[in-house]
C-alpha cells in the first residue's frame, strides 16, 4: 500500500494553490529511439532472476531499447508473474480479484503509467478506503488515525472543508509546509528520468548531485523537525503514513520514503491487478518465462571467458548467459556460492490478512461512541510520549476496507500488522455476530528496514556482465523504482553495444 494519504492531501491540495507541481518533469518519461540495432549474428543471451516489476521491466526495456535484439530467458520460482505484485480471488471467485502486495501507484510514477499504456491497460482510481455503500450508489470515504486507544485525526470527504478546518486547526502550517517538502523531493526525483541524466551509472551519485541521499541518510522524524514542521504532525500524520507504508516508525525510518508518501496526489492500479503491468511487459519482450525454477547457483563459465554458467534447481547441467540480472533481494534468492560482495540488507516481516464480512469494525472498541462508523480507512500510530505506558501501542499498522461486493453484501478487508491476526483478535475488534466468509493470510518480506544510508549498492557487479537492480530499494522501495532499476540497467547494457542512441523524446 502507498500513499495513502491521498484524500487527505487532495483536499490540502485545493488549498495550496501556491504548491507548485513539477509538470514540465511528468512530461518526460523516458524513451530509446526505436531505431534498430545492427542485426546480431547470433542474439546475445540475458538471463534475468525474478519475474518481478523489476525484471519484467529490464526484459522490456532492453527488447524496446534494442529493438528486440536479445534473447531473453526469466527464470521465476514462483508459479506466477509479478513478485509481491500480485492479486487472490474474494472467494476464489476470478471476478473478485484484490490485491495481496503492492496495491497502489499515482500519476507521477512515469515508467508504470506508460508502460500501462502501450501495454494497452486500464488504469484506475483504487478502490482502498474508498467503497461503495450498501445502496451501491453513494461512497463512502473516511480516514482516521488510531493511537491504541482513540483517534487522534480523523477526516471524511463528504464533509472536506470541515476536514481542511480541522486540520489546519489541529496542526497549524505543517501539512503545507509537509506538502511543499515533497513535492519538491519529487521534482528532484524526477529529474532522474532526464534526458541528460538517463541512464544514471551510479544511483549514489546522482542521489547525492540532487540532495536525496540529505534525505536517505537521516530518520524522517529528525528531517522534518529539523525543517520546522511540528511534531505533532510527525508523530501522527507522517508517523500513519510510513507504518502504513512501510510497516516502520518516523524515529527509524529514512526521511526519502516517508516524503515520498507524502507527494502524491490520487491512488491508481491497474484494472485486475497491478501485476498485469509485468505480465504484458513479458509477453511484449518475447522473453521465454520459466516458471516454478529456482536459480541456484551462478559461476564464472569454465569453457567460454567473460561467459557466466547458471545452474536451476539444483541441477547438474548449467545454462551459459552472456549477462545475467540478479531481480530479486540477493539474500532472499537462496543463490549459493559468495561470488558477489553484496553488503546483506534486512527486511521486515509484513502480515497480511484479507477477509470479509458483512459487518463493520466495532466503534467502542476503537474508542467510539456506539452511534459512530469506523473510518474506511484505520491508519495507526503511537501513543504520545506522555501517553505511554497509559494504554497499548496498536498491534497491527492499518485496517482498510479495500472494496464492497454487493451481490454477497460483504465488505473485503485488509490488516497490515507485524505479527499474526488471530481469529480471537478479529472478533475482539467487530460488531458482536460478525462472521468472516472467506479468509487469506500471507507473510511477505515487503520492503527492506529502512535505516538511514548514503550509500547504494551498486548496478553492476562484475564487468562481465552481472547486474544487480535491487539496491534501488534502500533509496525507495516500490514497483516504479524496481521498474525505473530494469529500464535503468536495460540501457546500461544496451548503451554498451553502442550500436543504438538512448534519448529522450
Ligand atoms: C504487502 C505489500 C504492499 C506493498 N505496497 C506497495 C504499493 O502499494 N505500491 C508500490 O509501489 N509498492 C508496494 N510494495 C513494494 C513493491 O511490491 C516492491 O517494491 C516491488 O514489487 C519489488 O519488485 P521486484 O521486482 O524488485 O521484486 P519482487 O517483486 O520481489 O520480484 C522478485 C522475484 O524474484 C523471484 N526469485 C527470487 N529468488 C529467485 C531465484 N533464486 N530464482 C528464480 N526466481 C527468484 C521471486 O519469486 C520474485 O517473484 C508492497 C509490497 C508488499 C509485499
Amino acid at each position: 500500500m502507498i500513499c495513502n494519504l491521498n484524500a487527505l492531501f487532495v483536499w490540502l491540495y485545493a488549498i495550496s494553490g501556491a504548491i507548485s507541481i513539477v509538470k514540465a518533469q511528468t512530461q518526460q518519461v523516458f524513451q530509446v529511439d526505436s531505431k534498430p540495432v545492427a542485426p546480431l549474428s547470433t542474439k546475445e543471451r540475458i538471463a534475468i532472476i525474478g519475474a518481478g516489476a523489476g525484471g519484467a521491466s529490464a526484459a522490456y526495456y532492453l527488447q524496446r531499447y534494442s529493438d528486440n535484439a536479445y534473447d531473453i530467458t526469466v527464470f521465476e520460482k514462483n508459479k506466477y508473474i509479478g513478485g509481491r505484485s500480485t492479486t487472490v480471488n474474494v472467494h476464489d471467485d476470478p471476478s473478485w480479484p484484490v490485491e495481496l502486495g503492492a496495491s497502489i501507484f499515482v500519476k507521477e510514477n512515469l515508467n508504470l503509467m506508460a508502460a500501462a499504456k502501450d501495454l494497452g491497460l486500464t488504469v484506475r482510481s483504487s478502490e482502498l478506503g474508498r467503497v461503495k455503500k450498501q445502496d451501491d450508489i453513494s461512497v463512502e470515504d473516511s480516514f482516521g488515525i488510531w493511537d491504541g486507544k482513540s483517534f487522534v485525526f480523523s477526516a471524511s470527504s463528504e464533509s472536506s472543508w470541515k476536514s481542511i478546518a480541522k486540520m489546519l486547526y489541529q496542526y497549524g502550517t505543517a501539512p503545507i509546509k509537509a506538502r511543499r517538502l515533497a513535492k519538491q523531493t519529487l521534482g528532484s526525483f524526477l529529474k532522474y528520468y532526464e534526458e541528460s541524466n538517463f541512464p544514471f551509472q551510479n544511483l549514489t551519485e546522482i542521489s547525492n548531485r540532487y540532495g536525496l541521499v540529505n534525505l536517505t541518510d537521516e530518520t524522517a522524524y529528525n528531517y522534518f523537525t529539523e525543517k520546522g514542521i511540528s511534531e505533532l504532525f510527525v508523530d501522527q500524520i507522517v508517523q500513519a503514513a510510513t507504518r502504513v507504508n512501510y510497516a516502520q516508525n518516523v524515529k527509524k525510518v529514512q526521511a526519502l520514503e516517508a516524503v515520498v508518501c507524502l507527494a502524491a496526489d490520487e491512488g491508481l492500479n491497474v484494472e485486475g491487478g497491478n501485476w498485469r503491468i509485468f505480465d504484458a511487459m513479458l509477453q511484449k519482450s518475447s522473453a521465454t518465462v520459466r516458471l516454478q525454477t529456482t536459480v541456484t547457483e551462478i559461476l564464472r563459465s569454465s569453457s567460454d571467458a567473460g561467459k557466466w554458467e547458471l545452474r536451476v534447481n539444483d541441477a547438474e547441467d548449467a545454462e551459459v548467459f552472456d549477462q545475467i540480472i540478479i531481480a530479486s533481494p540477493y539474500h532472499q534468492t537462496g543463490i549459493g556460492g559468495s561470488l558477489f560482495n553484496i553488503p546483506e540488507v534486512p527486511y521486515m516481516t509484513l502480515y497480511v490478512t484479507l477477509f470479509t464480512s458483512t459487518k463493520r469494525l466495532s466503534p467502542t472498541y476503537f474508542g467510539l461512541p456506539n452511534s459512530a462508523t469506523v473510518p474506511t480507512m484505520l491508519l495507526t500510530t503511537l501513543p504520545a510520549d506522555e501517553e505511554k505506558g497509559s494504554h497499548m501501542p496498536p498491534i497491527f499498522n492499518s485496517i482498510s476496507i479495500i472494496r464492497y461486493i454487493p451481490e454477497t453484501k460483504e465488505y473485503v478487508y485488509k490488516i497490515f500488522s507485524p505479527s499474526k491476526i488471530t481469529p480471537s483478535f478479529l472478533q475482539l475488534i467487530f460488531l458482536p455476530g460478525a462472521e468472516f466468509g472467506w479468509v487469506y493470510e500471507k507473510t511477505w518480506k515487503p520492503y527492506p528496514k529502512l535505516d538511514p544510508v548514503a550509500k547504494f549498492t551498486d548496478w553492476k557487479l562484475d564487468e562481465d556482465g552481472i547486474w544487480y537492480l535491487n539496491g534501488i530499494e534502500q533509496f525507495i522501495s516500490t514497483m516504479e523504482t524496481a521498474s525505473l532499476a530494469g529500464a535503468n540497467v536495460a540501457a546500461m547494457i544496451v548503451g554498451s553495444n553502442n550500436n543504438t542512441v538512448i534519448s529522450v523524446p
